[in-house]
């Protein structure tokens, strides 16, 4: 029988659970909101027991099964699976994640960050077959990456490696990050930046074609609203699209002279501005690194198709 493995992506607004092939195809597949404002046991309840019932309702037993990937956004003391911070669900501070859920399993639990989980599934099902070392980001809301070395995650001593999105590209930004720093890359270049981006622009007397009402409520600027300012070539958007193509081109400029990787892989939501955003990454890389390439380097999207937060969570179950 081929391998089935189960993934568990508990994220700030919804929780996926899925059973996917050894392709990294989606066989089944449950998302449930009911974790969202619980506590911590609650959680737990509402993620085992969806588990139960995806391996119920495919016909299987837990031993079917080579283990249970969970990805979960924050960050995560790997060796022991414990959350020690997240800014997307309330509590969770410190919190034995990977011990409480495997106490109802026989089958092994792994708990791992979201993106590290993702880099794994596009390693191993995606871009980044056939390579040794890869370097996945992916670019949503906010900014979280994944290292491969040696066809394996490299996660740090304690598992936080690959925080590219706090890599400071603007030390005299206005720019605020989530961690309290100013500059990072993700404060600068992803979805959290879009709003103030855009109204910056708009004070600098810059005329958008999206013409927002007056009481647009300017929180909810965001990438989808740019691509759609970008198909009606709107200079607004198109100007804070190649902003933020030129910050991520730095920082994949930085991430190349630390690891000197051969394959960049970028994934999230604002890979959807296309050609334009891609175009410009490239060029600013290039231009950095100049005669610096010694070897080709591989920029591209991400090939995972459907829910890569689910796919990446059960990859982990094949490390
Ligand atoms: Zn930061």
């Amino acid at each position: 029988m081929n391998k089935i493995l189960c993934g568990v992506d508990i994220g700030g607004t919804k929780c996926s659970i899925a059973l996917v092939n050894e392709k990294g195809k989606i066989l089944d597949k449950i998302h449930t909101c009911a974790h969202i404002g619980k506590k911590e046991q609650e959680l737990i309840k509402v993620v085992v027991e969806n588990i139960k019932r995806i391996i119920r309702k495919n016909d299987l037993q837990e031993s079917d099964l080579p283990g249970i990937g969970m990805g979960f956004a924050g960050h995560i003391r790997f060796p022991d699976g414990v959350i020690i911070t997240t800014s997307n669900l309330k509590g969770f501070k410190n919190y034995p994640l990977r011990e409480a859920v495997q106490s109802h399993f026989e089958i092994p639990v792994i708990l791992d960050n979201d993106a590290n989980a993702q880099a794994l599934g596009e390693y191993k099902f995606g871009a980044g077959q056939g390579y040794n070392d890869m370097i996945f980001l992916t670019i949503s809301t906010g900014i979280g990456a994944g290292i491969i070395i040696n066809k394996k995650l490299y996660r740090g001593m304690t598992g936080t490696a690959g925080e590219f999105g706090h890599m400071i590209v603007e030390p005299d930004s206005e720019l605020t990050c989530t961690c309290g720093n100013h500059g990072c890359l993700m404060a600068c270049a992803c979805g959290m930046a879009l709003p103030y981006l855009f109204e910056k622009k708009l004070k600098e007397g810059k005329k958008s074609k999206l013409n927002l009402p007056p009481n647009f409520n300017m929180s909810e600027i965001n990438g989808q609203l740019l691509k759609k300012g970008l198909e009606m070539d709107d200079p607004v958007s198109k100007e804070i699209i190649l902003d933020s193509g030129y910050y991520i081109g730095l920082g994949i400029y930085n991430i190349f002279q630390a690891l000197n990787p051969p394959l960049i892989v970028l994934g999230g939501g604002l890979t959807n501005w296309g050609d334009i955003y891609l175009k410009k990454i490239k060029s600013t890389f290039y231009e950095l690194a100049r005669d610096m390439i010694f070897d080709p380097i591989e920029i591209t999207i991400s090939k995972i198709i459907g829910d890569a937060g689910v796919i990446g969570a059960a990859a982990l179950t094949l490390e």
